[in-house]
């Protein structure tokens, strides 16, 4: 394990188990369904985090590659995440948009998908243009699909924000999500704040440091800022060349002792990092690089960590789940009798070959 923090595991059982616990009406839990970098590897998918609150609501942050296989996981009903928000179209933000999508869908949502995300400094460049060339370019999928599943899991709401503004984007049912700018190589991405039942949750996207991220999330409860390996691991162990490294590490991201300052600034109750290969023998060197200027709470995130928060704990934990699990089937209720739209219909010639042809679905008794 390769996590440090200050918090105990309190009454809380050593790992969290999907399934097996109530989240409090007053508790907020977050849990990282991808850490690593854009590069897929077992132990760590691309960036997403799943918020899960005490009045039921669920909300998911980046959803890049790999993420939905975890997510899958924590056997949560898919009809049960109120919002998909992308902080910015970098692939291993962004990348299982097609899964999100139809793994949902396939997996039991009884309702059109709700998709935010931020404009860009022109229409090409915004959520809205990602999402609707999405959508075209699996045609072939979703026409297919249409016959055979619940015709309204096709549907999207795409909801397209101002990326250059400090605003609310999201505001129902007590929670409230602001996006702010962050600074990542191009106009367009932002940071996002979740607040709810005076808990504070925020999340930077990817960002260089900023004075938008201290302005916007000081005193949060709990924050999970971006940082890349050091610049010596990113040569070292990536094999870049010292001037792509630091492009990377430092010019595009944020270099761990920079993220500290940050963290200094913004002082939470619990600081979190995320988009590093987080090993036993990289740990000691991000976490020394971050304690040159920030000396608070902090947990180095790898995938499947936990955390519970409250007013008065934050517990940090990791979660234990098979790997063969199946989606949650617990709200399927309407699945069958949900509206479908005509089946397509195969060539004659192709239709001629099959050796069972299938009139109906519904075996005879
Ligand atoms: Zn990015
Ligand atoms: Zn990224």
């Amino acid at each position: 394990m390769t996590f440090s923090t200050q918090s105990t595991r309190g009454n809380y059982p050593e790992h969290y188990y999907p399934n097996t616990e109530e989240l409090g009406e007053n508790e907020m839990r977050i849990v990282a369904l991808g850490t690593g970098r854009p590069f897929l590897r077992r132990s760590q998918a691309n960036a997403s985090w799943l918020i899960e609150l005490g009045n039921g609501d669920k909300f998911v942050f980046d959803y890049g590659f790999g993420s939905q296989m975890n997510f899958t996981a924590l056997e949560i009903p898919y009809g049960d995440v109120k919002a998909w928000f992308a902080t910015h179209l970098h692939t291993d933000h962004v990348g299982d948009f097609a899964q999100v999508w139809v793994g949902s869908w396939a997996g039991g949502r009884l309702k059109p998908l709700e998709m935010y995300g931020p404009s860009g400094p022109e229409e090409k460049y915004g959520f809205k243009h990602f999402a609707e060339k999405q959508k075209e370019a699996y045609v072939w999928d979703t026409d297919t699909r249409v016959g055979a599943l619940p015709a309204i899991g096709a549907e999207i709401n795409i909801h397209e924000f101002d990326y250059s503004k400090v605003h609310v984007v999201y505001d129902h049912n007590g929670v409230k999500i602001t996006s702010f700018p962050a600074v990542h190589l191009f106009d367009g991405p932002v940071s996002l704040k979740l607040e709810w039942n005076g808990l504070t949750f925020v999340y930077s996207g990817d960002t260089t440091p900023s004075q938008f991220f201290i302005d916007n999330a000081k005193g949060a409860d709990v924050v999970v800022h971006e940082t890349f390996n050091t610049i010596e691991q990113l040569m070292e162990r990536s094999g870049y060349d010292e001037r792509t490294a630091r492009a990377i590490g430092t010019h595009i991201h944020s270099a761990p002792e920079e993220a500290a300052v940050v963290l200094d600034a913004v002082d939470p109750r619990m600081a979190v990092i995320f988009h590093f290969f987080n090993d036993f023998d990289t740990a000691p060197e991000m976490e020394a690089k971050v304690r040159e200027h920030y000396q608070g709470p902090l947990t180095m995130s790898t995938d499947f960590m936990v955390i519970n928060i409250t007013k008065e704990d934050i517990i940090t934990r990791m979660a234990r789940f098979s790997d063969h699990v199946w989606p949650n089937k617990s709200k399927h209720e309407g699945f069958g009798k949900a509206e479908r739209k005509p089946m397509m219909q195969l060539s004659d010639w192709l239709k001629e070959a099959a050796l069972f042809p299938k009139t109906q679905f519904i075996r005879k008794k």
